[in-house]
């Protein structure tokens, strides 16, 4: 039983070694985060206007809420799209 063990755990991948994200924000204070900046803002959207999670980009609780009032609100203000290729 335990050397099945053993070669099971043997047999696994080997565990993905990724870089540590930082968020943006906190590294850099002279970042200004607002809905007023939509090249900012376009980075943490896809190309299809979807807001990109919070695992993907290493944001923070904290900022990765302001990022989404400001995408939400850039979005109001037709700054950002709120979906790519839309044919009225
Ligand atoms: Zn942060």
């Amino acid at each position: 039983m335990n050397a099945v063990n053993t070669m099971s755990t043997m047999s696994t991948a080997p565990a993905r070694r990724t870089k540590k994200k930082v968020c943006r924000f906190c590294s850099d204070h002279q970042i200004y985060l607002d809905y007023k900046e939509p090249k900012l803002l376009s980075s943490f959207v896809t190309e299809r206007g979807k807001i990109i999670p919070r695992r993907v980009t290493g944001n923070c609780a904290y900022h990765q809420r302001r990022v989404q009032e400001a995408v939400k609100r850039a979005r109001l203000l037709a700054l950002l799209p709120f979906t790519a290729n839309y044919q009225p």
